[in-house]
């Protein structure tokens, strides 16, 4: 134990989802026999599993990259891909490792036939994140794409709508944009498709920051997850800081005998969060 006498605990509801564990596997197994394996975008918004996966030979590429390469074995990670990702990597002769999360593919496939069936598709969550290109790419990128409540012109929208949402987005925004629509008389088809691999992390996170003094989020700067249950934390507790290595912990955030919990978001690796406690006990 360090000067300081803290004490740790790690959430154990904390870390990967199942999408992301089978995506790492797959990468996993495909390295031991094949040490050249591409993979489209980062695998995991986790800078340090990321690293950890490059020394075994994944290289992530870009999509102006995947163009440009050919026979090759190209990994396509959890959050999906739109058709033409499919289209380019076929065109070049490449091998495709589909990691796609069988959730995410499910979600493709309902959006697809509001589609066919030629609903007003909308969808709560971010223009720019791959599930979301991805999905709207099945439907020639045809969804009202929103951020946020106050994009929407309750005055513009069609009477009738489908309403998805992006499968890591917060269920309590969520609800209170259905609400909205509805008290502003729109009919409004909820799929509610939130993944509760993560919705359910909320309660569970509340309750956890709740005996803590301190509380260390830990995940990768572009995690999307990782930002809405940082949120969750800070209300609850707002000695929450929020890093994505070790190294980015500073000594004097802490007083002595601090109670400290360690957390993080769903692409958070189990070993990270070990050596964040190690990092905090040398304190
Ligand atoms: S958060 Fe849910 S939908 Fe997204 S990759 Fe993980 S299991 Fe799949």
């Amino acid at each position: 134990m360090g000067e300081l006498q803290l004490t740790t605990e790690i959430d154990k509801n904390s870390g990967f989802c199942f999408g992301v564990i089978s995506a790492i596997t797959k990468a996993e197994n495909t390295l031991e026999s094949n040490n050249n394996l591409y993979c489209l975008g980062e695998i995991v918004h986790n800078d340090e599993e990321i690293k950890r996966l490059e020394q075994k030979g994944l290289t992530i590429i870009t999509k102006t990259e995947l163009e440009t390469i050919s026979n090759k074995t190209v990994l396509f990670r959890a959050h999906g891909e739109p058709p033409s990702s499919y289209e380019v990597a076929h065109r070049n002769n490449n091998t495709i490792i589909d990691a796609s999360c069988p959730i995410i593919l499910k979600l493709q496939q309902i959006v697809k036939k509001s589609y066919n069936n030629k609903e007003n598709i909308y969808i709560f969550g971010k223009r720019n994140h791959p599930e979301i290109i991805a999905i709207n790419g099945q439907i020639d990128n045809k969804a009202f794409v929103f951020e946020r409540l106050e994009e929407l012109d309750l005055k513009k929208i069609p009477p009738k709508i489908t309403l998805y949402s992006q499968t890591t987005q917060s269920l309590e925004k969520f609800r209170i944009i259905v609400k909205t629509l509805i008290e502003a008389g729109i009919v409004v088809d909820v799929k509610d498709t939130i993944c509760r691999q993560v919705s359910n992390r909320e309660p569970n996170l509340i309750e956890f920051c709740k005996r803590f003094n301190k509380i260390i989020f830990i995940a990768g700067t572009n995690s999307s997850n990782g930002k809405v249950l940082y949120n969750i934390c800070k209300k609850i507790n707002e000695d929450t800081h929020y890093v994505s290595s070790p190294e980015q912990i500073q000594k004097e955030w802490f007083n002595r005998k601090d109670k400290v919990g360690i957390c993080g978001g769903t692409s958070t690796p189990m070993w990270l969060m070990k050596k964040t406690e190690e990092t905090i006990l040398s304190f």
